[in-house]
């Protein structure tokens, strides 16, 4: 049997958000210290050096998802466990994601609520198509990311530490933040723009807040988590967005600098779990479009997450360090929402491209239209309580029963 299916477990249609009995104290485990042989600092480093951060750095804050990592040439080494490259860091040093640090032996967070987006957006921009349609999300972002794709649309906040950026900047609290949140009048709030799981300390605490306020959490995520952080953020988290860069490790490791057998499970465990899961893939020319590869992944969504997985697929802008490579033709985008309708999925949609064809949702089973879009905007709607009007089936997704205020 193929180790990535599902088959028989994916509801066919997933019309709610998980419940979940909230108890904070229960998901936020103790931070954890490096052991430093009779608490003696390693050469050249003196404990006091490293400490917490001042009044002054308030998004210096002990990480979570450390481990004390046995480095007998360094003593007082931990690991960090929030991502799938699982850094191993001496004293003083700093992650790949440039966001984490070993500070006299214990982890650290060096970016805990210091945001370089807040904005509401609609939910579509996301993109999530299937969850509270025509709502608005709050995104908020820190700067660094565990990735440094050579194409980042965001590069100037992912990679602000690899490019000696400093990124406009400012403190906030989480309770700040879901203040925030209400009063632009959004039903969620989406931790995106970089790697959400590199601050996942402060998306935890504003997860918390955000549940308690009624609002939903969505990742826009890469899915280069472990599995300690997605059983972490998973009684709070109501939906991911999991950029699918490519089904190959070879795409992973020369683009992204990482791997794909990360990803692979973490998609596979987040649908397990119940959280509701869009998948995106930006298609660049040359790299990651040709036929047989797009075939071999929708197939493989298909499989492992289930055919009403909605997949974007979206068109490239030459940016950072991909600045020479042409946009994404059209009859690419064309070709490959083909073959991924001929691989059996039943909600593709092609992004950043109104040229090409619109954003309609159609029923998986007979095809009827049921909602329409124009630029982010939900212009038509044709559900009845979540169902195909004319054959009855569900659509799948999050908040579908009601009818959202038609733009
Ligand atoms: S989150 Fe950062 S420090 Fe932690 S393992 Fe990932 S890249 Fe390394």
């Amino acid at each position: 049997m193929d180790p990535d299916s599902n088959h028989g477990q994916h509801p066919e249609t997933f019309t709610k958000a998980p419940e979940v009995e909230l108890d904070p104290l229960s998901v936020v485990p103790e931070p954890v210290r490096a052991h430093f042989p009779g608490e003696e600092p390693p050469p050249g480093l003196r404990l006091e050096d490293l400490g917490p951060g001042t009044e002054a750095e308030p998004h210096i804050r002990q990480a979570l998802l450390g481990e004390p990592f046995d480095d007998p040439l360094a003593p007082g080494s931990v690991r960090c466990l929030a991502c799938a490259h699982r850094c191993a860091l001496r004293p003083g040093r700093i992650g790949i994601c440039g966001v984490r640090q070993n500070r006299g032996g214990w982890l650290y967070t060096l970016v805990y609520g210091q945001l370089v987006v807040a904005r509401a957006e609609p939910v579509e921009k996301k993109p999530f198509f299937h969850f509270l349609p025509a709502s608005y999300a709050y995104s908020v972002a820190t700067q660094g990311c565990n990735f440094h794709c050579a194409y980042c649309q965001n590069w100037q906040i992912s990679q602000a530490h690899r490019e000696g950026i400093v990124p406009e900047s400012w403190h906030v609290s989480p309770d700040q933040v879901v203040e925030q949140a209400v009063a632009s009048g959004v039903r969620s709030i989406a931790y995106t723009y970089v790697e959400p799981t590199v601050f996942v300390e402060f998306a935890l605490d504003t997860m918390v807040r955000a549940r308690a306020a009624g609002l939903h959490n969505l990742f826009v995520t890469n899915g280069y988590m472990t599995p300690e952080a997605i059983s972490l953020v998973a009684p709070l988290l109501d939906g991911a967005n999991v950029d699918l860069k490519a089904a190959n490790d070879s795409f992973y490791r020369r683009v992204c600098g990482a791997r794909w057998d990360p990803v692979r499970e973490s998609v596979i465990e987040m649908r397990r779990l119940g959280i509701w899961l869009e998948l995106t893939t930006l298609l660049i020319p040359g790299l990651n479009d040709d036929r047989r590869e797009l075939r071999a992944m929708a197939e493989w969504i298909g499989t492992a997450l289930g055919p009403e997985t909605p997949w974007h697929l979206t068109r490239f802008q030459p940016a950072y360090r991909m600045a020479e490579v042409q946009e994404t033709p059209s009859r690419t985008l064309v070709e490959a929402a083909k073959i991924a309708r001929e691989a059996g999925l039943r909600h593709v949609y092609v992004g950043n491209a109104p040229d090409v064809e619109s954003a309609t949702t159609n029923c998986a089973r007979c095809g009827e239209p049921l909602i329409s879009r124009r630029d982010f905007a939900v212009t038509e709607w044709r559900l009845v309580e979540g169902r195909c009007p004319r054959c009855k089936h569900a659509l799948a997704g999050v908040g579908l029963e009601d009818s959202p205020v038609v733009v």
